[in-house]
C-alpha cells in the first residue's frame, strides 16, 4: 500500500456490467449521481458512455458541472432532482436536461431561456412528479408549443422494484402505460422511460424506450443479494493495511468504550481508516476484514480514523499485511452487500458513505488506466 485507505474501481468491470444491462434495455441513461454511487462520476461516466450508454443522469446542478468541467461536453445529462430557480439556471447554462411536474417550473425554463424538459408523473412513488395526468399532459403541450422548449422525454419512477411482491410494481408499469400510450400516437419519437436496476433485472427487458439504472452498473445488487447471481461484477474494493499490532491481554480493551474487552490473550491489528472514511460506525463488532486472504472480526467502536480487527493467537500477520474491507483475497470475498446487511442498510449507502478522504484509483482489470 502506497495510501492509508485505497478504494480500487475496475472500469472494465463496470463496462461489462453496462453491456449486460444494455441487452435488456437497448437504450440506457447511466445514473451517476452521488459520484457515481462514491465510484468517481467522472472515470465512470467516460467509460459508460464508451461501453455504449446513451445519456447520463445526475441528481444536482454541481453534479452536472463537476461533469461539464471535466470535459464531459458531448454527453446529454439529465438532472433528475428538483431545483431552485438559481440552480436551474445553472443546470440549463451547463446544457442540462431538466425534469418537470409544474407549469411554475416551465415558467422558470422559459425565464432562463429554455432547455429540454422530461414531465415526470407520479404513479405512486409519492415524491417528485404530478399524480395528476391532465397536467402532465398539459405540461408536454406547452413544451411542444413553446419555442425554446423540448421534449426530452416522460417518465415515472417506482417505488417497489427490488421487492418480491410485484403488484405495486405492474400498478405503477400500467399506470405510466396508460398516460404514455396516447402520448406516444401523437408522437412516435417520444423517449418513456420508468425502469431503474431492480425493475430491468426483474424483467428482463425494458418496457418503455430507456432505462435508468445506476446500482446494477456499479456491480451492486439491488436485491442485495450476491450480485454475481446476475451476472454482476462489483466495481469496487477497499483496500487499507495493517498499520500497528497490538498484544492484548485478558482484561486488556480497545478503542472508545472499552466495547471490546479481551477476555483471552489474543492479537489486535489496528487499520488506519474509520467511518471519516466511510467505514460505518454501525458496523461496529458486526463485520469482518480480510487479512493475508482470511476473516477477522472486527472488534470494538469503529473510530474516525482507525478501527480494530481481533487476529486471534499466531496469525502470522505482520505490520505492512494488506487488508481488504470490500473485495477479495485468495478464496474470500466480502460485497457491499454482506457489510449492507451487518450494518441495518443497503448496498448503495456503503458505496456512497465512501468519503473524499478515500483516493480512488481507477483501472481496468488490474491495468492502470492511460492518462
Ligand atoms: C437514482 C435513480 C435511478 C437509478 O436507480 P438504481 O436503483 O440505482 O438503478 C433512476 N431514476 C431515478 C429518478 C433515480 O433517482
Amino acid at each position: 500500500m502506497t495510501v492509508r485507505a485505497l478504494a480500487r474501481v475496475n472500469l472494465a468491470a463496470l463496462e461489462r456490467n453496462c453491456a449486460l444491462l444494455l441487452r435488456s434495455s437497448p437504450r440506457l441513461c447511466a445514473v451517476v449521481k452521488a459520484d457515481a454511487y462514491g465510484h468517481g462520476a467522472v472515470q465512470c461516466s467516460r467509460a459508460v458512455m464508451a461501453a455504449g450508454a446513451a445519456s447520463l443522469a445526475v441528481a444536482t446542478a454541481d453534479e452536472l458541472r463537476e461533469l461539464r468541467a471535466a470535459g464531459l461536453t458531448e454527453p446529454t445529462i439529465l438532472v433528475l432532482g428538483a431545483l431552485t430557480r438559481a440552480e436551474l439556471a445553472q443546470a440549463l447554462a451547463d446544457g442540462a436536461e431538466v425534469v418537470a411536474w409544474t407549469e411554475s417550473f416551465l415558467d422558470w425554463v422559459v425565464g432562463c431561456g429554455g432547455g429540454a424538459v422530461h414531465v415526470k408523473l407520479d404513479t405512486g412513488m409519492g415524491r417528485f412528479g404530478t399524480r395528476d395526468g391532465a397536467l402532465a399532459d398539459r405540461l408536454v403541450q406547452r413544451i411542444e408549443g413553446t419555442a425554446g422548449l423540448e421534449l426530452g422525454g416522460v417518465m415515472t419512477h417506482l417505488a417497489t422494484a427490488d421487492e418480491p411482491d410485484h403488484r405495486f410494481l405492474e400498478e405503477q408499469l400500467e399506470r405510466f402505460a396508460a398516460w404514455v400510450g396516447p402520448l406516444r400516437e401523437r408522437r412516435p419519437d417520444l423517449v418513456a422511460h420508468a425502469e431503474n436496476s431492480a425493475a430491468l433485472l426483474n424483467a428482463g427487458r425494458t418496457r418503455f424506450d430507456m432505462a435508468r439504472c445506476g446500482v446494477a452498473l456499479y456491480g451492486l445488487d439491488p436485491f442485495g443479494e450476491d450480485p454475481g447471481a446476475r451476472g454482476l461484477e462489483p466495481v469496487l474494493e477497499l483496500h487499507s493495511w495493517v498499520s500497528a499490532l497490538k498484544p492484548c491481554a485478558p482484561g486488556e480493551s480497545a478503542g472508545y468504550g472499552r466495547r471490546f474487552l479481551a477476555s483471552v490473550p489474543t492479537e489486535l491489528a489496528v487499520l488506519p481508516l474509520g467511518y471519516a472514511d466511510g467505514v460505518r460506525r454501525a458496523l461496529s463488532g458486526k463485520a469482518e476484514a480480510l487479512i493475508e486472504s482470511t476473516r477477522h472480526p472486527l472488534v470494538g467502536t469503529i473510530s474516525m480514523d482507525s478501527l480494530t480487527v481481533d487476529l486471534g493467537l499466531e496469525s502470522g500477520v505482520a505490520v505492512g499485511a494488506a487488508a481488504v474491507l470490500i473485495g477479495s483475497a485468495g478464496e474470500q470475498r466480502i460485497t457491499a452487500e454482506e457489510l449492507a446487511r451487518a450494518a441495518d442498510t443497503i448496498n448503495y449507502e456503503i458505496t456512497c458513505a465512501l468519503s473524499r478522504r478515500v483516493p480512488r484509483e481507477h483501472h481496468r482489470d488490474g491495468e492502470p488506466i492511460a492518462a
